[in-house]
């Protein structure tokens, strides 16, 4: 069986409603529906109920998400309001870890609610700089993902899709190099074999990819897909990442 790949926007704090409709029309007219290849954007969460239905080949995920179900919890989205919205949930991004302080427990609780309510999780996991210099890689990815991962069954491992983002390389225009980010999700692959043995994982690579880069990133072994910031902000250059995934499904 061929590579399966999911080229997934993040689109942060931006694009309001109208603007989020407006590019989903206009990435829609760039590309065509195709065997192996899934694209999925993560719009606000303003901008989600707008986007229903808009467009069959274009999945639409949220930011982040609540554990919880219902409750007094000001400010915050349930797995349950999103379920209607929404294929996809990001979880533990870098920047939700760091800005907000979600720890990996938090991460943990999230990972099982979005499973709970059928909800794909991606789970974010990356070093930073500081951590890749002492060479603590290998170490954190680990630890990360076995916390994230802790005391599910073997048969809801195989729902979740790992994103591979070295904090390091996220907004900053430095991306891992593709021998870099191959070395880190072969470890990544390795150890979900240990966890859920016999279950397949979908790894994307996140940080700093772009037009330019993605092909090199995309044709390594163990690349199943890129999660890609500010270069999903512009159709013309997110859809030329999935123009270079879609000639590399022809190889
Ligand atoms: C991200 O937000 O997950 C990301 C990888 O951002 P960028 O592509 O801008 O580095």
């Amino acid at each position: 069986m061929g590579k399966k790949f999911l080229i997934a926007g993040n689109w942060k704090m931006y694009k309001n409603a109208a603007e989020s409709r407006a590019f989903i029309q206009e990435l829609g007219q760039t590309f065509k529906a195709q065997a192996g290849l899934e694209v999925v954007v993560f719009p606000p969460f303003t901008a989600l109920a707008g986007l229903r239905n808009q467009d069959a080949k274009i999945k639409i995920g949220a930011q982040n998400m609540f554990y919880e179900e219902k409750g007094a919890f000001t400010g915050e989205i349930s797995p349950v309001m999103l379920q209607e919205l929404v294929d996809y949930v990001l979880i533990g991004h870098s920047e939700r870890r760091e800005i907000f302080k979600e720890s990996d427990a938090d991460v943990s609780k999230k990972v099982r609610a979005a499973l709970q309510f059928k909800l794909s999780p991606v789970l974010c996991v990356g070093e930073t700089l500081q951590e890749r210099e002492a060479g603590k890689t290998m170490a954190k990815i680990k630890n990360q993902l076995e916390k994230a991962a802790q005391g599910l069954e073997n048969y809801e491992m195989s729902k979740i899709v790992v994103a591979y983002e070295p904090i390091w390389a996220i907004g900053t225009g430095r991306n891992a190099t593709p021998a870099q980010a191959q070395e880190v999700h072969h470890f990544i692959k390795g150890t979900w074999q240990q966890m859920a043995p016999g279950r397949n994982l979908q790894i994307l690579y996140g940080g700093s990819v772009k037009p330019e880069n993605s092909l090199e990133l995309l044709a390594q072994e163990d690349i199943s897909g890129v999660l890609v910031g500010g270069a999903s902000l512009k159709v013309e250059q997110f859809s030329a990442i999935i123009h270079n995934c879609a000639e590399l499904l022809k190889k």
